[in-house]
């Protein structure tokens, strides 16, 4: 079989849901399992944390995959709903909806049902992505009154726009903004994600949101997750598949990217985009062989990728390599690629095997 595997730390996720619980005190967890758990499994990952006390994931379609494997906690949809049809299959499937557009409202106003639904109204505190606006919340709040199938209280929530770079003050605006605009409710909030949760501890509430960190990497500019005590939950692997020499000013792989400044060996890794390693890591990302890392040299082709090991190399074919993971933090891998953490894992393709331990 081919040795390209992800190895997911079920043990590591879990501490992680115990550091954030452990920074996050007197909030509530509501564990972020979008996108198929950011790459890790979506169900696997589920069931690995009955302590999560609520999921939240983007669509219906990932709510009904957990709520077939037998997950009972709540189900928080983040996107709320797009059409008006799917609502009698969400109230079935007992959902909690964000609603941050008038038109849910008014769908939710003609939803015929006997059942109560829990929502969360998001307010925009500045992202201007999805959300009410501050203006706008009287009328909605008399709008809400209107609607007979809403369970009571519903809870707030925002949604920060730059707190992973905490010289931003961007990020106490916001809080402000969300805490004015909605001091006269006295109803659950919610507005931290990883980097709130991490930073802006004044923004925690009464329900964290964590994503990014509960897989143990950071979303702080210039840190790992190792620096608040997270542990990397995927661990990317493969192999080397072939060894061969180049010739000082010979190139490898396409379009000529790399050429040796002397007479050298090189690796090829049997892992390439079409497993999801970024195509554009530059030259020199730094890849894990073997106990040392090597740099990454030439395009990343589909299937495999060279590293360089030099003339004194010690390496055999079938010596194992570490993309990223416990041994090389998927943080730094991600700056040499000009993309961020979160990319990496949510890129892994199907065509890797998944292993949970
Ligand atoms: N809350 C909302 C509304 C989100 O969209 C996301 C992810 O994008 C999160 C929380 C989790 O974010 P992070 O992975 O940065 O913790």
């Amino acid at each position: 079989m081919r040795p390209t595997t992800a190895v997911i730390d079920l043990d590591a996720l879990r501490h992680n849901f115990n550091t954030i619980q452990k920074i996050a005190a007197g909030s509530r967890v509501v564990a972020v399992v979008k996108a198929d758990a950011y790459g890790h499994g979506l169900v696997e990952v589920a069931k690995a944390l009955p302590q999560a006390e609520m999921f939240a994931v983007a669509t219906p379609r990932e709510a009904y995959k957990l709520r077939k494997a037998g997950i009972q906690q709540p189900i928080l949809l983040l996107e709320g709903f797009f059409e008006a049809k799917e609502l009698p299959r969400i109230v079935e499937n007992d959902l909690q909806l964000v609603v941050h557009h008038s038109p849910q409202i008014d769908a939710l106003k003609r939803l015929k049902t006997d059942k109560k639904i829990n929502i969360w109204l998001k307010v925009d505190s500045g992202m201007n992505r999805l959300g009410f606006k501050v203006e706008e919340l009287p009328q909605i709040e008399q709008d809400l009154a209107d609607v007979e199938c809403i369970n009571e209280p519903i809870r707030l929530m925002s949604h920060f726009a730059s707190a992973d770079d905490p010289k931003d003050s961007f990020t106490s605006q916001q809080i402000e903004t969300f805490l004015n605009s909605t001091k006269h409710l006295v109803l659950e909030r919610s507005m931290a994600n990883s980097a709130g949760i991490l930073e802006a501890k004044d923004a925690h509430f009464d329900w964290v949101r964590p994503g990014l960190i509960l897989y143990g990497c950071s979303p702080m500019i210039g840190t790992t997750g190792a620096d608040y005590g997270l542990q990397p939950v995927m661990n990317l692997e493969s192999k080397i598949m072939s060894i061969r020499h180049v010739n000082k000013g010979e190139s490898t792989g396409y379009g000529r990217h790399w050429f040796a400044d002397k007479d050298t060996v090189i690796g090829l890794v049997a892992i390439g985009y079409g497993d999801g390693y970024p195509r554009h890591a530059k030259n020199g990302t730094p890849v894990w062989v073997n106990g040392r890392t090597v740099p990454l040299v030439g395009r990343v082709s589909m299937d495999m990728l060279a590293v360089e090991l030099g003339p004194d190399h010690n390496e055999k074919i079938g010596d194992r390599v570490v993309l990223w993971g416990k041994e090389l933090p998927a943080e730094i891998v991600a700056n040499n690629a000009d993309t961020i953490p979160y990319t990496l894992s949510c890129g892994v393709t199907g065509r890797v095997h998944f292993v949970y331990r």
